[in-house]
């Protein structure tokens, strides 16, 4: 396992739509694991591939003191509500800025044994899904906000993905 440097903007990949997983091999789970650290290594609650520089659709997420979810080729199935969040990213380091998201999401996907999970996610879990999904299709929580000066200079509590 190792602790991969983050992509961060202005570096292209973050803004390319990533590719569908056809197999789940050794080089998945690999993967997998490589997320896992160095979402822990750099304290973020979620991470995409794109992120170190793999533009294949997986996502990690670490709640605090939940188990970690790993998910291959997610889809956001069903988005309900509405509210404002406080969001920081790992690739626009420095930043946070308040963004809309859903009140709750269910999101689909392959576990990585391949099997078909729902995960039905309010509050820190359902922004970290969208945030992640988003990643994967090229989107920024920059490109979710009203105007740029909306942005602020982060503070050391804020929550990023
Ligand atoms: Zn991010």
């Amino acid at each position: 396992m190792s602790v991969i440097p983050i992509r961060a903007l202005p570096d292209p990949i973050l803004k390319q739509k990533a590719k569908r997983v056809r197999v789940i091999d050794s080089s998945i789970k690999k993967l997998i694991e490589n997320m896992r650290e160095t979402m822990h290594a750099t304290g973020g609650v979620g991470l995409a591939a794109p992120q170190i520089g793999v533009p294949l659709r997986v996502i990690v997420i670490g709640i605090p003191d939940e188990e970690d979810i790993a998910l291959i080729n997610p889809e956001v199935v069903r988005r309900k509500g509405e509210r404002l969040v406080s969001e920081g990213c790992l690739s626009v380091p420095g930043y946070f800025g308040e963004i809309k998201r859903a009140e709750s999401v269910t999101v689909k996907g392959l576990d990585p044994n391949g099997k078909e999970i729902r995960i039905k996610a309010n509050e820190l879990l359902a922004e970290a899904l969208e945030h992640e999904i988003d990643h994967l299709n090229g989107v920024l929580y920059i490109d979710h906000l009203e105007s740029m000066d909306k942005l602020r200079k982060i503070e050391p509590e804020e929550v990023q993905f």
